[in-house]
Parts: C-alpha cells; structure tokens; sequence
C-alpha cells in the first residue's frame, strides 16, 4: 500500500512548486489507491506562521487536492492514525530517536564553537577544499564530554556519515550513487539548544508515518544519501524516492519569485480557475505521451503514473497556462461561471472601474460573446467593462483609425449614427445592424474595417472588445446614440 506525502513548511504562502509537488502526490496516490498525507514542517519557528499555515491548507483545498491524513483547518488538531501532523506537535519523537542514535553511537555530541567552525571553513576555503566539518568532537571521550558539559556547554547533536557509498534507485533519475565523502562529514540533526533539524525530522516522521514514496522536488536530491542513511542508522526501511524536475523560468534559471509569479494566491487573484491550473502544474513535467492536453483532475488521475515524469526541468510557460484557462473557462456552464465571475466583477467596481453591477441576467446575457474570450475571469472588467459605466473616455487619438483623417471620421460616425437610429427598438439585433451599417462602408467607399473600429471606439473607448454587433446589442439603441454623440464632441476640429 502506497503512502505517500507533502510536507509543505508554512514560512511562505502557497508556491507553485509546492503545489505542483502536491498535485504528484495526489495523483499518484489516488492512481494506485494509497494514501496522501499532509504533515506541516513547522520547526522554523522564527518564519512559521499559522497566516501561511493558512494559506497552504486553503490553497490546496481550492486545487481540489484532498489529503487523507494531516490537518484541515490552519492551526487546528489533525485526524489520522499518526496525529499530530505538525512538527512542534512531535519533538518527543525525535528526542526519542536522538537518544538512539546517541546510545547506539551513531550520533555524537559536538561543542565546536562557531568561531571554531568559521576558522575551519576559512582554512577548507584557502587550500580550495569544500566545506566540511572536520571531526574534531568526533571521537572525544566521555570524559572529555562530561568535562565540555561541567562547563556549562551543551552539545549539538552530529549523525556520523561513515563511509561508503550510497546508492539508491530514484523512480524518475534511475540509479544515483553518491560518495559519502561528499556529504559535507558528519552534520548537525539537533541543534545545541535541542532543536531537531530537517534531515532528521523529516526522516523520523517519514519512517513514524509509513511513508513507502518520497515524491519531491529535485532541490532535494542531495538531501536524500544523508536521508539514506538515516533511515538505516534508526533501522527502517528507506523509502522510494522520485524527485521532480524543477520548474524554470522561460530563462531556463530556476523558478524565482523575482524573475515569476510563484504565488498560488496571485494566480487566483487574476482568475485563473483551479481546473486549468492542476491541469497546467500537471503538465508541468509531465505529459500523457499524446498530444491530448487539456485533462480534469480524474482523467488526470487516471492516466498519471509516476514513472513517467520527466528528468529535464520544465519551463514555466504563462501563455500556454493562460491558454488552458480559457479552454476550462469555456467548458464552465453557464451558471458556475457567473458565480465564479462576481468576485471579479464586483473587485472591478471596487476599484471604480464600473459604476454598477450587472445583474446575473446581464452577465448569462454576456456569456455567448465573452465565454469564449476570456484567458482570465479577471479580465471580464477589460473585455466587457464599457457596458457597465455611464459613460466611456474616447481617447480622440485612437478613434480615428488609422487610415483615416478626423474629418473622415466625422462624417463617418455621423452617416453610421443615422443608420443605427433608422434600425427600430424592437429590432436592435446584431442581424439587423450588420447589413446596413457595411452597405453604408460600401456606399462610401471606406473599409467596412475602419467604419467599424471607428463606431467600436466611439461606443466602448477601446479598439479589443467582442464583435462590434453583439456589442451594440448589449449596450442598447439609447447607449450606442448617445456614445456616438459624445465621441462626434471630441473629435478633434
Ligand atoms: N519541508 C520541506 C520543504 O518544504 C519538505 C521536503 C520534503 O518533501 O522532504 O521543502
């Protein structure tokens, strides 16, 4: 049975790559029946917060991204067989394991004193040797302990790394072998002042919680030998591992929060919706072999399978993400995205974009012509935010298209004036508009293209709106007259 987990530290809000790294756990354990389990590393108590704790738990649980073991709710108690699923809930474990380790002599207290280790890392750095800690507690008697303790020092604890080398066969990499002359000597797993370490923290709950798949990123990789090695020092079974390649920027450097977005919340604030995003981080290394994309999280969990993630480090592309959300927004009925376009809707008349909230008769009204075009809900205010105002601002540089002059504009906008108010209430349809407005363009002898982007201007203040028709339709005979007038006023003379 496949137990599996993500171990999200709340020292930041919710990161791409911790949801990507959530989303391969899920799929994986809802592929093979096993068990997802959500375990907080908190022991960074100096940037732990119960805000990111919050913000973690709430974001995945908007992905969809159901655990079976762990905490629900930010800050409160947690179900399942091996509660507590917080590390400052379990220090009594790994003082427990410390002490094993310690009386099996397979960890040893150290007394070095910072300066001591400064001087060595200065003396490694001249002879251009790495980092290592020298062993200088490595062997000291009891005495020699008891002693350092009489005088009021309090050892950190050191795992011995021995020798030898450490192979192990990773799901995705294949198999790595790695010299434990490498691992930098024997390193700290609790700190002087009793505080465990990730290394070891995260070893002695993976081997409490029965974890039999470690799926992480590929950061972790060099953290895993020293893993390794301890889950043998404390005599469990060592887990499978599978790290996941990393997620670049377009640069190909390592995903950044200076160079992208890495915030889930900032995704959600601009309306990309939770199907197009697990589709989207799914993709994110790996791919069904088809050309077949676009995937709900349980084709996904049909079809994912572990060992077919990819090694090469997978480029964050938000074109190709924006494009996925606009083919979910599309698949939305009708009456979820309504729901899901008020918060925008109502954000844009907060920051006075809009002068009044459209009524969910308007907005299913709209859904024919902006369904189609929105890569974001957050880009309703843009698309269709002219509809929504008493009146718009014509900026009289770009009403006159660009093959015309503002004279031609004027008489333009006139003619098409008069041709609209001719087209009667009652049939103020996108059918009855088109005809007569291009035999007017063909009359003339203008480009119904420019007649068009010059009415479009005039009635909405912007040259990208949804067809120029079912927008007059939407914003009405009374509307469209007046808009018409107001732009006629700021033509230039
Ligand atoms: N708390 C670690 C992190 O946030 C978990 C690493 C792991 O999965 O072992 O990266």
């Amino acid at each position: 049975m496949s137990r599996v987990r993500i171990a999200p530290s709340p020292t930041g809000p919710l990161h791409i790559g911790t949801a990507r790294t959530a989303l391969y756990n899920f799929l994986h354990a809802r592929h093979v029946g096993g068990t997802f389990i959500l375990r907080l590393e908190d022991t960074d108590q100096a940037r732990s917060t119960v805000e990111f704790e919050k913000d973690i738990l709430d974001g995945l649980h908007w992905l969809g991204l159901d655990w079976d073991e762990g905490p629900e709710v930010a800050g409160e108690p947690a179900r399942g067989p091996h509660a507590p699923y917080r590390q400052m809930e379990r220090l009594p474990s790994y003082e427990a394991a410390a002490q094993r380790l310690l009386s099996l002599d397979l960890a040893y207290p150290c007394y070095c004193t910072p300066e001591e280790l400064e001087a060595d890392r200065k003396a490694q750095e001249a002879a251009k040797q790495p980092p290592r800690y020298v062993g200088r507690c490595a062997r000291l008697t009891v005495e020699e302990r008891l002693a350092q303790e009489a005088d009021g020092r309090r050892g950190a604890l050191r795992f011995r790394v021995g020798e030898g080398t450490v192979v192990f066969d990773d799901v995705i990499r294949g198999r790595i072998e790695i010299d434990v002359a490498n691992l930098g000597g024997d390193f700290v797993i609790v700190r002087a002042d009793g505080t465990p370490l990730y290394h070891f923290t995260v070893v002695v709950d993976d081997a409490a919680m029965e974890v039999t798949d470690v799926i992480r990123g590929e950061d972790h990789l060099s953290n895993t030998p020293k893993h390794i090695l301890l889950f043998r020092a404390l005599g469990h079974d060592v887990p499978r591992f599978a790290h996941l390649p990393l997620i670049l920027n377009p640069d190909r450097t390592k995903m950044s929060k200076r160079k992208s977005q890495t915030a889930i919340d900032d995704y959600i604030a601009q309306g990309f919706i939770k199907e197009a995003l697990v589709n989207y981080l799914a993709l994110l290394g790996w791919s069904t072999g088809t050309e077949e994309e676009i995937l709900s999280l349980d084709e996904l969990i049909e079809r994912f399978d572990i060992t077919d993630v990819h090694k090469g480090g997978a480029v964050f592309d938000r074109e190709r993400l924006e494009w996925l959300n606009g083919q979910w927004i599309r698949r939305l009925d009708p009456d979820d995205l309504i729901d899901r376009l008020r918060p925008f809707v109502e954000a844009e008349m907060v920051a006075g974009r809009i002068e009044r909230l459209p009524t969910d008769e308007e907005l299913r009204a709209l859904l024919p012509v902006i369904q189609e075009r929105l890569p974001t809900l957050g880009a309703v205010g843009d698309l269709v935010g002219f509809l929504w105002v008493g009146a718009v601002d014509v900026d009289p540089e770009i009403l006159v298209p660009k093959r015309w002059d503002a004279s031609t504009t004027r008489e333009g906008l006139a003619a098409a004036r008069q041709t609209i108010d001719a087209v009667g209430d009652v049939s103020f349809e996108a059918d009855e508009l088109e005809p007569p407005l291009r035999a007017l363009a063909e009359e003339r002898g203008w480009k119904a293209g420019d007649l068009f982007m010059a009415i479009r201007v005039a009635v909405t203040g912007r040259t990208a709106t949804p067809p120029l028709f079912d927008t007059l339709v939407a914003l009405g005979r009374e509307r469209v007259l007046a808009r018409i007038d107001h732009a006629l006023e700021v033509l230039p003379a």
